[in-house]
């Protein structure tokens, strides 16, 4: 009888798993762009292969690996190809996918520099690119985490612990409890994660002072409350429906010299900065403390790759600092002091292939041309009678309405069932909308004009 640890020297020895796995790789690859944009419902019944007991002996690694390509491959949503408009979710550069799936290979752990060489150099490396391309403080420093959720957690983190050290407190030792109090202020429109951090860092969610924004969902700095150095303010560069941008510069300037912490999330948005055309909406963003910024939407790096810039390099560092005797701290960069994780994906490798292949005037020319293409859906479908586009374009960001509540849900419905294209629904200022987010490298006018074809087609078997 051959061992498991045998069978598995055999398996890394001859490849041929790894053959099979590229093999099956590119015949999904062949169809990504054409497949459904949803699973059929075939696909979807076909999951219940996989709800089998736990198998008690060793199987042969081709069999998992068929099993995934028969069964899983037809049921994931077609991401890659460019009719993808649900929530804000962004394709991926095909060199992205090449270098994720080496680093895969490499199976580093980016931690420390004694854990990964290559994943701390590329961590700095990109550092100082996202700092050029973003406009930002030449002092930030980079954390590279799961999302922009994991970011925002990480940058309220720092802001909480140099606020309150500000006030002689020190919130790793003490904690919370008969702390000095911090106020937290952000838009009514803030996504719905900023309020989980807040929710994570134990401010409270009911003790949000929120700010009222105006139709768009941008903060009204006039609404502003008075800010002082006990205060976290939380703006938004891309709300999550409309895609539009706080009116950072007025705001930031005064919250400075307040002394209050500005964190900015930008999940999508932050990247409008990286665009000539498109980089008044972030004026004034360098003025904050901190940041987060998604890689996998709209740079379109694969998913996993969120990054925290904070400008108080020892603030973040403090909140996030772990020490245990077996540690080996090293003169380079050790990833980990900026992220909430010990072990964690080397996911600048990615990212810093997207960058090094894209370049400065690639980063613009993608991110416009999505921009262009949303502008484009919203000026086709609004010529269609029944549709209305409801914010203003400015980014990637189109919400559409039909003439009733019930109507617009029965149009996205139907929108879904025709796998054309696939978007999401939510509520704006009390009414339903479809959302559709242009996000992906990949999308064409075609794509675009497909699509709304395809919105016509679902509106008039709704109506009819
Ligand atoms: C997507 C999004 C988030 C959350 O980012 P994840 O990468 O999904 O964690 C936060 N804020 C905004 C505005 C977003 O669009």
């Amino acid at each position: 009888m051959q061992s498991v640890q045998e069978k598995m020297l055999r398996e890394m020895h001859d490849k041929k798993l790894f053959d099979l796995a590229h093999n099956h790789t590119y015949s999904y690859l062949n169809n990504a762009f054409e497949r459904n944009i949803f699973p059929s419902e075939d696909a979807l019944q076909g999951l219940k292969r996989f709800d089998e007991a736990l198998p008690h002996d060793t199987v042969d690694a081709a069999e998992v690996i068929d099993q995934l390509h028969e069964v899983g491959a037809p049921a994931t949503v077609a991401k890659l190809g460019g009719r993808y408009f649900g929530f804000v979710i962004g394709s991926a550069l095909p060199v992205g996918l090449a270098a994720k799936h080496m680093a895969t290979y490499w199976d580093q752990i980016g931690a420390l520099h004694v854990t990964s060489p290559i994943n701390a150099k590329l961590e700095s490396v990109v550092e100082s690119w996202l700092k050029q391309l973003l406009g930002l403080p030449e002092n930030a420093v980079a954390g590279y985490v799961t999302g922009t959720s994991a970011a925002t957690f990480c940058g309220l983190a720092a802001a909480r612990f140099k606020l309150l050290q500000m006030a002689g407190w020190d919130v790793n030792e003490k904690g919370l409890n008969n702390a000095p109090k911090i106020r937290i202020v952000t838009g009514k429109h803030s996504h719905s994660t900023v309020l989980k951090a807040i929710a994570m860092l134990g401010f409270g969610k009911s003790n949000i002072e929120f700010v009222d924004v105006d139709e768009e969902g941008r903060v009204i700095a006039e609404k502003m409350p008075p800010l002082d150095n006990r205060t976290i303010l939380i703006l938004q560069a891309g709300n999550v429906n409309s895609g539009s941008f706080d009116p950072f510069e007025e705001i930031c300037i005064k919250a400075k010299a307040a002394g209050a912490w500005v964190h900015i999330d930008g999940a999508f948005g932050l990247w409008a900065a990286a665009v000539e055309k498109l980089k008044y909406l972030t004026k004034g963003i360098e003025h904050a403390d901190s940041w987060s910024v998604d890689g996998h939407k709209t740079l379109n790096t694969p998913y996993d790759c969120g990054i925290v810039l904070c400008a108080d390099k020892e603030a973040i560092v403090s909140a996030l600092h772990m020490t245990g005797s077996y540690i080996i701290q090293s003169k380079e960069r050790d990833g980990m002091y900026y992220t909430p994780d010990m072990s964690q994906r080397a996911r600048a490798i990615e990212l810093w292939a997207c960058l090094r292949y894209l370049g400065k005037k690639g980063v613009d020319d993608m991110i416009y041309t999505m921009h262009q293409r949303a502008v484009q859906f919203a000026e086709e479908l609004k010529k269609i009678k029944g549709f209305r586009i409801v914010n203003d374009v400015v980014f990637n960001q189109v919400l559409v309405q039909c003439e009733t509540n019930e109507i617009t849900d029965k149009t996205l419905a139907k929108v879904q069932e025709l796998r054309v294209c696939w978007a999401g629904g939510a509520e704006w200022f009390g009414k339903r909308v479809i959302r559709v987010s242009i996000c992906s490298w990949a999308t064409t006018e075609t794509d675009i004009t497909q699509s709304v074809h395809s919105f016509a087609q679902a509106l008039s078997l709704v109506t009819n």
